[in-house]
């Protein structure tokens, strides 16, 4: 679904993003783990074109698609969800939907996956943060995507809140959805990726099945070094 090719980008002196090379593979669960300031936000802001690369390449799904024609088939949730605070929930995907011109028969359909579809009437200020980042989930999915992105998306939040995204992240992959989750917690990509790259100042130290990283003796030394948190 998308390869990253040798992609660099420059600030000025700075490398936020050095060669880094790998493939997403339809269904995969990929994170992009690493602690702050490694470039995992930097490495989506290329891919969703709002950042621009300073070498190297990237190639959503075959390859012959344009990046406007195949960010269309990608949802994202990079940012904090910014909706409308008086109106309600379904009010505000009603305007998502208007935006993206996807049908409103989608929306009961998407608050159900993210566990909102009881509390569609209430106004998003009254929403806990957990929910506000369930429902960003909700209107980034509207319009059917092959693949969600997500950066970060249970900072902030409590135990609780924490617990129910990821359970909504295995739910979307279980319904043929891929995911690309940036993450600093090597505790989140062990419980819902497939896959993982990981970086530290832009460098790539591994990439491939997250299964295969815990059984090999780096990434033990990464853990060890790191106190779990890379
Ligand atoms: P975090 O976990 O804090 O979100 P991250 O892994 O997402 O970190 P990036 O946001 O990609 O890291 O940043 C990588 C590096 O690039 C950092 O050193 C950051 O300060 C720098 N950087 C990011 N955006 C810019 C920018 N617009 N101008 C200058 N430097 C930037
Ligand atoms: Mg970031």
């Amino acid at each position: 679904i998308l390869t990253i090719k040798n992609l660099t980008k420059k600030f000025g002196a700075l490398t936020a993003v050095n060669n880094l090379s790998f493939t997403i593979k339809k269904g995969d669960v990929y994170g992009i783990l690493g602690p702050n300031g490694s470039g995992k936000s930097t490495t989506l802001g290329i891919v969703l074109n709002v950042v621009n690369k300073s070498s190297g390449d990237f190639k959503w799904f075959d390859g012959n698609t344009s990046t406007h024609d195949a960010l269309k088939k990608v949802g994202a949730l990079i940012e904090r969800p910014n909706f409308y605070p008086y109106m309600t929930a379904e009010q505000n995907l009603k305007l998502v939907c208007k935006i993206k011109g996807v049908a409103f028969s989608k929306i009961n359909e998407k608050l159900e996956i993210v566990g909102l579809l009881n509390r569609k009437h209430s106004k998003f200020t009254n929403y806990s943060l957990g929910m506000k980042q369930r429902l960003a989930i909700a209107s980034a999915l509207l319009n059917d995507p092959e693949i969600l992105i997500l950066d970060e998306p249970t900072n902030g939040l409590d135990p609780q809140g924490i617990h129910q995204i990821r359970e909504i992240i295995k739910k979307i992959s279980a319904q043929g959805t891929t995911i690309l989750l940036a993450s600093h917690l090597l505790d989140e990509v062990e419980k819902v990726c497939s896959h993982v790259v990981v970086l530290r100042k832009g460098l790539k130290l591994y990439s491939g099945r997250v299964d295969a990283m815990i059984s090999s003796h780096g990434f033990f030394e990464v853990k060890c070094n790191n106190q779990t948190k890379l």
